[in-house]
């Protein structure tokens, strides 16, 4: 019998979630709040089984308490944008990726779908891929890290990263039913693992083409705060949860376009470099929720991290901004790392910025 959030049992919750519904569907409309970091959502019931995201009626919100609007003019539109399954309530019952619009129908400050999505209609020829580690930490609802002693630390990192033992790796029921509740929804998760700071782990989500990657990515955050609150635990994407000697949480954004995952890739991904190079400011800018702040505190060029101060690349090396993977050095061909980003960063600012510095070379354009 499982502590459902605030201590409900959760065995009785369940003697009532296979009820049957008359046909009618739940779909949980899922939305990026004033914060540009967290996610919001609520739920409609729709007469018929959305087959796309076009199916659903366009919802609205109250923006003056998701620090989006003011009071006197306060609604705010939610457009569907992509569909899931929902691994928690089942059956035809959805999940809606959507984005924010404003009483004028323009994007609100925290939409970046809008933007990313022209900028990889415009660059659907170079066939973008993505694939982001997501890193985050559990944290106990006193907001210290989950299994931590509460008194003093637990050892000095290095027996944890892809760890196995109750002393070395803190809430795998919670990175299993993540994982699972994401392979049920349709999210295209592509692993998961321990990382190097007791408490901290990691999933995958990729590769995915264009828009896709914050689509799912974000997907995949709501699942995981979800399945964190049926455990009773806090789920952190703060970039450096703890000071000292413990490593901060990234999300390494890899990146290929087609021609780099052809023979001789080598050279466009080198070319790619350069441009991102050219553009280190611009980048670091779009790469978390304040505009490079947060980041200053992880990319401290320890830890592995480079600095947030320098731009560096280099084949299997992770203290540089670009990583180059070994294998990919090897055989000339498939895609390249950028470190920068943030665990906190928005998904459709981080691919967006490497379109228009790579493919596009067009960081003037606004949409
Ligand atoms: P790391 O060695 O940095 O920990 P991971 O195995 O955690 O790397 O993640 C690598 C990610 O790269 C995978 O999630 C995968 O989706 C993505 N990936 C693999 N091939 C490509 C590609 N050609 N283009 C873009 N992303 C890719
Ligand atoms: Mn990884
Ligand atoms: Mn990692
Ligand atoms: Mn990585």
């Amino acid at each position: 019998m499982a502590d459902y959030s605030a201590g409900l049992d959760r065995t009785v919750l369940d003697s009532y979630m296979d009820l049957p519904s008359d046909g009618r569907v739940q779909c949980m409309y899922i939305w990026i709040d004033g914060s540009g970091e967290n996610v919001r959502c609520k739920t409609k019931t729709c007469a018929k089984v959305p087959e796309r995201p076009e199916d659903l009626p366009i919802w609205n919100y109250d923006g003056s308490s998701t620090a989006q609007s003011e009071g006197s003019n306060s609604d705010m539109y939610i457009v569907p944008r992509a569909l899931f399954k929902d691994p928690f309530r089942r059956g035809d019952n959805k999940l809606v990726m959507c984005e924010v619009l404003k009483y004028d129908k323009r994007p609100a400050e925290t939409n970046y779908r809008y933007s990313c999505n022209k900028v990889m209609e415009k660059a659907k020829a170079s066939v973008p891929w993505f694939g982001i580690e997501q890193e985050y930490t559990l944290l106990a609802q006193d907001g210290h890290p989950f299994g931590w002693p509460k008194l003093g630390f637990p050892g000095p990192q290095g027996p944890y990263y892809c760890g196995v033992g109750a002393n070395k790796v803190f809430g795998r029921a919670i990175v299993e039913a993540h994982y699972k509740a994401c392979l049920y929804a349709g999210v295209e998760i592509a692993g998961t693992n321990a990382e190097v700071m007791p408490a901290q782990w990691e999933f995958q989500v990729g590769p995915c083409e264009g828009i896709k990657m914050g689509d799912h990515l974000w997907i995949a955050r709501f699942i995981l705060h979800r399945v964190c609150e049926d455990f009773g635990v806090v789920c952190s994407l703060d970039p450096k949860p703890m000071e000292g000697d413990w490593n901060g949480a990234g999300a390494h954004c890899n990146y290929s376009t087609k021609e780099m995952r052809e023979p001789e890739g080598i050279v466009p991904i080198q070319k790619a470099i350069e441009l991102l190079a050219k553009h280190h400011d611009e980048h670091i800018r779009a790469y978390d929720p304040k505009d490079g702040s947060d980041n200053a505190r992880r990319l401290t060029g320890r830890h592995e991290t480079s600095s947030i101060h320098d731009f560096s690349s280099g084949v299997a090396n992770r203290g540089c901004s670009i990583r180059i993977p070994r294998q990919v050095g090897e055989e000339r061909m498939g895609y390249l790392e950028d470190r920068r980003p943030s665990s906190n960063c928005d998904p459709y600012r981080v691919t967006e910025a490497i379109v228009r510095s790579t493919v596009l070379d067009d960081w003037e354009s606004t949409f």
